[in-house]
């Protein structure tokens, strides 16, 4: 029962998502179908009228014009048909693009907890793992259309066979009943025969989907990216790569077309067979029955063509049923994703009111456990972040400096405990007016493949010359010095041909400078110079404070000598804040967290060794 009203909940989306991309296409796909469905009967009932009309020596004349009539309109109607199944096709080759489009949006908008979250990571590999979700969707609007068409086809059958079945009453029920039992022993097989292939094509298409993936991921792409090149190189992988797409294609090619093939040929074969046997043994039934002088000889053939189209119609739903069904359980998958539901309160109230954006920050006994881990990665942590405070946050990897900041800055709410705002709980704040208060660098930031003017502001239009202050800020002067384009540089060639490849340290600069561009009261640097070389390294930071001006800087390393230039230090340990002061006085204390990692670290850079970790 949950069963059959997850079902119908996923069809009722699926129609939602079809009517979001187009009104017209359900009602348009429903009227064709409707016409394709009943059309044939008016060729059916046309040769019927005219071997009648001729069997009762009625003159050419007489029925012709009506004939042609009917042949004419219905010819037309064919024609519209025909039509409009050419803009249909046209929207299924743009179902894919808006599928993606509405999985984009949808990524887009989710907190950013269930974004991180393994599940949804889980279902969005399941998701792109099937490539054909475009198509379902456009399945199901000819599933539904095909529903509505074959029904109506039903209707009409089975009034054009009223006559008939009263024949049967008059001249041998028996015969009748016979004639119907043979009927669905014929649909039962019909049907039996539609499984075993349907079973036969989701098996192939399964083993080769498997191959297909593994193919595109591990092969696929090596040979296709350039940002492999380097690897494929150097290590010689050119015949180990071209080996595998050799064999990928072929066994993808032979797997489909062999297999498929195979399994086509045996349906249609079966199908022809029994198709013939019924359309025999119909004539002979209807024939007969004309023959006892039930039915004029006109009706044998309108009635023995209304059968074949009933029973055509009969099996035709069953399987429309069965697809309506499939795509609904696979859609299932997606719509657990579509179903993710906000996991942040997003507050109503302004900020507090603070003179010159004096914002006062307090972590009151916060504690914190990622989705799905039963880790503390913050444990029990209180502190303050006064205004305009220069605050290092030192630790080893590990101990929760990031996690700090992700909820700080509410990409994670506190598992427990409150983070206030001048005093007031931040969730209550709204949230992108919160949001808007801080600049974060985080150590795995992202560049996007837009010029480099579009990245800086994370905007399509930006201010130019606040751009080129920034960047300038971040050390990028010389670099862009260098650009033809400038600012309209595009990076990364993605896109464009003549994108340029940046180096992970100039990549750093323009987060930096993107942070900058933002320009928040709050600017939050996690491993700002991890990826900087010493030289500038060291221009950061000794333009720090000019860079930092007037705002609270929050600055993250696990290189405690990149910290000393801050006036506060928080060591962290294990998810917990351990201790704080400055350099000099958390130095000073030998048996203190900070003094081993300082000693630790100046015994590396010593021996010279490890300097990455320093
Ligand atoms: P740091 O920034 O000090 O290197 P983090 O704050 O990134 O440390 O990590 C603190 C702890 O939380 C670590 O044990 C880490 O493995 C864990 N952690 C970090 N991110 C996630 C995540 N998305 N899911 C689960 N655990 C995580």
């Amino acid at each position: 029962m949950n069963k059959i009203r997850t079902d119908i909940k996923a069809l009722l989306t699926l129609i939602g998502v079809i009517n979001q991309l187009d009104k017209l296409l359900l009602p348009l796909r429903i009227i064709t179908s409707a016409l394709q469905n009943t059309l044939p009967y008016a060729g059916i009932y046309v040769s019927a009228y005219v071997v009648g009309s001729l069997t009762d020596g009625k003159p050419i004349e007489s029925f012709l014009p009506r004939a042609l009539w009917i042949i004419g309109i219905t010819g037309t109607l064919n024609a519209l048909v025909y039509a409009v199944m050419r803009v249909d096709n046209a929207h299924l080759l743009g179902a894919d693009v808006a599928f993606q489009t509405l999985m984009g949006e949808k990524t887009l908008s989710l907190d950013y907890p269930s974004l991180e979250n393994p599940e949804t990571v889980t279902l969005r590999q399941k998701i792109s793992q099937e490539n054909s979700w475009g198509q379902s969707l456009w399945g199901i609007i000819g599933s539904i259309a095909g529903i509505f068409g074959t029904v109506l086809s039903l209707i009409i059958g089975i009034i054009i066979l009223l006559p008939l079945l009263a024949s049967f009453v008059n001249v041998n029920i028996w015969l009748g009943l016979a004639f119907i039992v043979f009927i669905a022993l014929i649909m039962f097989i019909q049907t039996r025969i539609a499984a075993w292939s349907q079973k036969k094509r989701d098996t192939i298409n399964d083993e080769n989907s498997k191959q297909l993936k593994y193919y595109m991921q591990l092969v696929g792409n090596a040979g296709i990216s350039y940002k492999d090149g380097k690897d494929v190189r150097l290590f010689d992988a050119h015949g180990l790569i071209s080996r595998y797409l050799f064999l990928g294609q072929a066994n993808v090619i032979k797997n489909l077309t062999d297999k498929m093939a195979g399994v086509s040929s045996a349906n249609n074969g079966a199908n022809t067979l029994v198709e013939a046997i019924l359309t025999g043994a119909n004539y002979i039934v209807v024939g007969a029955i004309s023959l006892m002088g039930a039915l004029p000889i006109g009706s044998v053939i309108f009635c023995a063509g209304a059968v074949g189209r009933v029973v055509g119609a009969l099996g035709n739903l069953s399987y429309q049923g069965t697809s309506l069904l499939r795509i609904a359980r696979r859609w299932n998958i997606v719509m657990g994703f579509f179903d993710i539901p906000p996991v942040l309160p997003k507050g109503k109230e302004g900020l507090p009111i603070s003179s010159s954006e004096r914002y006062e920050i307090e972590f009151h006994d916060v504690s914190f456990k990622y989705p799905g881990s039963d880790q503390c990665a913050l444990k029990n942590l209180s502190m303050k972040i006064d205004p305009r405070q220069r605050i290092a946050v030192v630790g080893r990897n590990g101990s929760g400096k990031t996690t700090m900041v992700k909820l700080l800055c509410r990409l994670y709410d506190p598992t427990e405990g409150i983070i206030t705002i001048n005093g007031i709980d931040i969730k209550t704040i709204d949230y992108n007016t919160y949001m808007s208060l801080f600049s974060v660098v985080f150590q795995d930031f992202k560049l996007f493949s837009f010029s480099l003017g579009v990245n800086v502001a994370a905007d399509l239009t930006y201010d130019e010359s606040c751009a080129a202050e920034s960047l300038d800020e971040a050390g990028f002067t010389e670099r862009i010095e260098k650009m033809d384009r400038g600012l309209e540089t595009p990076l990364y060639k993605d896109f464009e041909e003549d994108g340029v490849e940046i180096s992970g340290g100039e990549a750093q600069k323009i987060a930096l400078a993107r942070a900058l561009y933002k320009d928040a009261p709050f600017i939050v640097l996690d491993e700002p110079t991890a990826a900087l070389d010493p030289i500038a390294e060291f221009e950061v930071y000794s333009k720090f404070n000019e860079i930092v001006g007037g705002k609270t800087a929050i600055y993250i390393s696990h290189r405690l000598s990149s910290c000393r230039f801050c006036d506060d230090i928080a060591v962290f340990h294990e998810g917990e804040l351990i201790q704080r002061g400055s350099h000099d006085a958390l130095i000073a204390d030998e048996n203190g967290k900070y003094h081993e990692l300082w000693n630790a670290q100046a015994q590396y850079y010593a021996e010279n060794k490890k300097i990455s970790d320093l």
